[in-house]
């Protein structure tokens, strides 16, 4: 699973190198954090997760579709990676951390107008 999903995929590259342009500073990947996020902010605190709308179930998203050979199989799988994440983002937060996510399908459109929000958030 983890060795199809991949690290440095294009959207958690896109979000990488736009928000240090921006100037912020981070660690990739944090071994040590639940889920382990794909961007941290130590001094923030802050947990940024950069998801794919299809590994990560996004519901109601265009590019969350159930293939249909062995639907089930996949529907399981894809709904227990979400359910994976729920509980990894809840444990974050209790360890006080603050969880951002952005999906891949925020990034198509108006990429630099969101990852100007997104540097708020972070920041905020
Ligand atoms: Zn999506």
């Amino acid at each position: 699973m983890a060795a199809i999903k991949g690290k440095n995929t294009k959207p958690e590259l896109i979000v990488r190198r736009g928000l240090h342009r921006r100037g912020l500073r981070f660690r990739l990947h944090h071994p040590d954090l639940p889920g382990r996020p794909d961007l941290v902010f130590p001094s923030l605190r802050v947990a940024l997760f950069v998801h794919g709308c299809f590994w990560h179930a996004h519901q109601s998203c265009r590019y969350y579709r159930v293939p249909k050979t062995n639907e089930d199989r996949w529907r399981e799988k894809l709904e227990g990676n979400r359910a994976r994440d729920k509980r990894n983002q809840i444990v974050l937060k209790s360890k006080g951390w603050r969880v951002l996510v952005i999906w891949e399908c925020e990034l198509r459109d108006r990429v630099e107008e969101r990852l100007d929000e997104l540097v708020e958030e972070i920041r905020a």
